[in-house]
């Protein structure tokens, strides 16, 4: 990945990222194991699955820097 960002990620990114996730306006990160699980969550160690511990350590640099306020509405 050219223009992605790997953990370990900062605070502000895993916020940025779990915003990223609840905003339904774009296709969220899924489970690479299986996409019905649950969306992943984001920790300063990456992102994990909830249901089955699936573990990736990257995201794409606009997701780092989301910002859910520059959502147009
Ligand atoms: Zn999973």
């Amino acid at each position: 990945m050219s223009d992605a960002r790997t953990a370990p990620f900062t605070d502000a990114e895993c916020a940025a990222f779990n915003a990223y996730q609840n905003t339904h306006m774009f296709h969220p990160y899924t489970c690479g194991n299986d996409s019905t699980h649950r969306l992943l969550v984001c920790t300063t160690d990456g992102m994990t699955c909830p249901d089955c511990g699936y573990h990736q350590t990257w995201m794409h640099r606009f997701t780092a820097e989301f910002d859910e306020g520059s959502i147009p509405r």
